[in-house]
């Protein structure tokens, strides 16, 4: 996709009147999209992919560049103002830093990436450059052995040396994702949060969660929230509600410790034990143009033969909104994840990208 299409894909779609904002049957604004862009991964973490791999799907399955930017563009005129790239591993699809242009020239109020980190190390500055504002790194281990068993494939020094790049590249806000996990993690929790701290980074702990059709799921993994906050507890003593703390503004809520004279944050993912869906504010693309509007449930809605229905400009951006208003007024209220690690859905979180 050239240049000049990218300034015409956002151009050319602009609706005749403002429609009005995205919200869903509940009444939930819809500000968010966050948008896969390959299934593929250079890892496979044992609680997101299975150890033999998903079948990735044939490039011509994906949406182009032009297509992603399209949806963004449309949704953009009603409310969606943040937008989060991720995978499988965003990094290895091709000519990501072109993607990242095109979406940044929309103006967008957020527009960010989450990666495991293996190739920040040569992305960070060309991506900072293109214009990505923020940069969320997995990380969920300090040990290279434990790093390695746990993402099967994975270097620990390729991701510490990519964390260096990002600082250098100068990303606004940088935070590190871990998913905690009972009998694997749970004992680097405060380690992290002082790695996280001592960069300028934000340490954020994610409970694990029964993707798959909790095929990946092994009993007694979950660390619930309570959990991990008592574990800082014991290490940092006290911690304080965070308020709002976060550019982004998603599902992690905050504490602040005191820490050597300092005031730092943790966020905590708390999908399964104390759930948000009430406040949820996003809906989810994935690389072959499906839009799911709950992660824990495999209904979608496919855009993907919107987009290829021959429809152009103003026309198609009206089939495009029609297609998601209708999958959104269908948003569940909530998931079904419990802590014995069913209820919820059969995809794979490679497939979604979290
Ligand atoms: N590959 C990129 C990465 O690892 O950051 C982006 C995609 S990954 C699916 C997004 C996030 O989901 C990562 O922080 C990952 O650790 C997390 N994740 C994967 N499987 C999970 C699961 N079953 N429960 C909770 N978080 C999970
Ligand atoms: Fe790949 Fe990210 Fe899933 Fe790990 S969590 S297998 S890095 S997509």
């Amino acid at each position: 996709m050239s240049a000049a299409a990218g300034r015409t894909a956002g151009a050319g779609l602009a609706l005749p009147l403002y429609p009005g904002p995205l919200v869903d049957g509940l009444s939930r604004p819809i500000s968010y999209l966050r948008v896969s862009l390959t299934d593929r991964c250079n890892y496979r973490c044992t609680y997101c992919m299975p150890p033999e791999g998903i079948n990735p799907l044939p490039r011509s399955e994906l949406l182009t560049f032009e297509e992603i930017v399209t949806v963004v563009a449309v949704l953009q005129q009603v409310g969606v103002r943040r937008v989060r790239l991720t995978g499988g591993e965003p990094t290895v699809r091709k000519d990501l830093v072109v993607l990242v242009s095109h979406l940044a020239r929309l103006g967008l109020d957020d527009l960010a990436l989450s990666t495991n980190g293996e190739r920040l190390a040569e992305l960070a500055g060309p991506l900072r450059q293109a214009g990505l504002g923020r940069l969320n790194i997995s990380l969920d281990t300090l040990d290279a052995a434990r790093f390695a068993q746990v993402t099967r494939h994975g270097h620990l020094d390729r991701v510490l040396a990519g964390i260096e790049a990002a600082r250098a590249a100068g990303f606004a806000c940088i935070k590190l994702n871990t998913v905690a996990v009972a009998g694997f993690n749970d004992d680097e929790l405060p380690a992290i949060c002082r790695f996280a701290w001592a960069r300028g980074l934000v340490p954020r702990f994610i409970e694990i969660m029964p993707m798959s059709g909790g095929a990946l799921f092994y009993p007694g993994s979950l660390l619930p929230a309570a959990r991990i906050r008592a574990l800082l507890e014991e290490a940092f003593g006290p911690g304080e509600p965070g308020v709002t703390y976060v550019p982004g503004a998603g599902p992690a809520r905050y504490l602040q410790f005191r820490v050597e004279g300092k005031s730092v944050p943790v966020g905590i993912i708390s999908a399964v034990t104390e759930p948000f869906c009430d406040t949820c504010n996003r809906v989810r693309l994935s690389a072959t143009g499906q839009l799911h509007v709950c992660l824990a449930h495999d209904e979608s809605t496919d855009l993907r033969t919107v987009l290829r229905s021959g429809l152009r400009d103003a026309e198609l951006a009206a089939a495009l909104l029609a297609a998601v208003r209708g999958a959104v007024a269908a948003k569940r209220a909530g998931h079904a994840f419990t802590r014995a690690g069913c209820g919820g859905p059969r995809k794979h979180m490679v497939s979604i990208g979290g």
